[in-house]
């Protein structure tokens, strides 16, 4: 589908190639998406037809999959992110930055005044390049720290690298995510199951381990849970307690960290566009009518998550600590 085909708001313009530099970036690299804004001003816009409804077109990409692959392509706010300086002078490692909410976390970030590091599996590179254009076209450092978070040695490296990368670290955004969808409990091996557990526990666990003596007061750590967290789907067993625990250390770590001034929340979205679905994280069923049995019968858009993690990470947010914010057309908890 040509990005053009795209459904958007009544009277709403495709936005135009021309003009500010990440526009020009992302048109010579990616082709520019849809967005709520046509550079204006703040518009109205009903949400219900603010993006793609299913039904989608079945594809599949060899895990982890690439945001650029697919079709129609996911909004991370590459033409749309508006910053206002809420998060100046900031230093942020984001794992998993390089699609779905972490690039737009990414994105976002660098439009309000943050220097940003992405960790990506290496695979990734051409997302991950993109992204680094992105920020770097706001003037901004954007490192690129690829390598996998099922490494333990990786892990603890990677925080090290960012610190060196960006001189310092007050913003940590803990969402890398593997989900692979299994019909039976019976189909999960144990190298899936560890997998999954790997990516999803350990990495947060050793990555804030390693982060926290480089935590000065005000900074923040934001994780990304699930609606499946709280209800989960019958094909996601291993993912779904991933998820839980991550809403639940959310919990505990924000009690842990307040005394030191460091807050501690987590995202939940719902059925979210991202190259995770398309890589073995739903069925061909599932990704044909994707997001349609929501309140607004869509999937989101990572873009429309991306104001969610700057609220988390700035530091006018400063009494909210051991919060989950969920986002998911209606549908999920909390
Ligand atoms: P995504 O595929 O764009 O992002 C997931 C990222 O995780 C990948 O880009 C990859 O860089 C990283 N990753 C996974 N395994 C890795 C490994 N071993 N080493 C290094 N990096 C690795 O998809 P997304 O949907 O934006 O996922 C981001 C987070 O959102 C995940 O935690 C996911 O569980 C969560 N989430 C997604 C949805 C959804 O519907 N898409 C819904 C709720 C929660
Ligand atoms: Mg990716």
């Amino acid at each position: 589908m040509d990005r053009d085909d795209r459904t958007l708001a009544e009277g709403q313009q495709v936005p135009s190639q021309e003009g500010p530099a990440y526009n020009a970036v992302l048109a010579e690299q990616c082709g520019a998406d849809s967005s709520l804004d046509d550079g204006a001003g703040a518009k109205l816009s009903d949400p219900t037809k603010a993006y793609p409804k299913p039904p989608f077109e079945r594809q599949s990409q060899p895990w982890p999959g690439l945001a650029c692959r697919m079709n129609p392509r996911p909004d991370h706010g590459e033409t749309s992110y508006k910053g206002s300086g809420r998060l100046a002078g900031r230093k942020a490692l984001i794992t998993g930055g390089d699609s779905g909410m972490g690039r737009a976390a990414a994105i976002a970030f660098a439009r309000e005044g943050a220097d940003v590091a992405i960790n990506y599996y290496p695979t990734e590179e051409e997302d991950a390049a993109e992204v680094i254009a992105l920020i770097q076209a706001d003037g901004r450092l954007g490192a690129p720290l690829p390598g996998d978070l099922r490494d333990e040695a990786f892990r603890t490296a990677l925080v090290q690298r960012a610190v060196e990368a960006l001189g310092g670290l007050d913003i940590l955004v803990c969402n890398a995510g593997r989900q692979q969808s299994h019909a039976s409990i019976l189909d999960i091996s144990t190298e899936d199951f560890d997998a999954t557990m790997k990516t999803n526990i350990y990495a947060p666990f050793w990555i804030i381990r390693a982060a926290l003596p480089h935590l000065k007061p005000g900074s923040a750590i934001v994780a990304t849970t699930s609606e499946q967290a709280y209800d989960p789907t019958p094909d996601l067993y291993d993912y779904a307690q991933t998820k839980a625990a991550t809403m639940n250390y959310v919990k505990s770590l924000s009690k842990q960290l307040a005394s030191k001034g460091i807050r501690v929340n987590g995202v939940a979205p719902g059925p979210i566009w991202t190259p995770l679905q398309v890589s073995g994280g739903a069925t061909m069923e599932k990704l044909e009518t994707f997001g349609g049995q929501t309140p607004f019968g869509r999937p989101g858009q990572p873009a429309e998550l991306a104001s969610i993690y700057v609220q988390l990470a700035a530091a006018d947010a400063s009494y909210a600590t051991g919060q989950i914010y969920g986002a998911s057309g209606g549908a999920g908890q909390p």
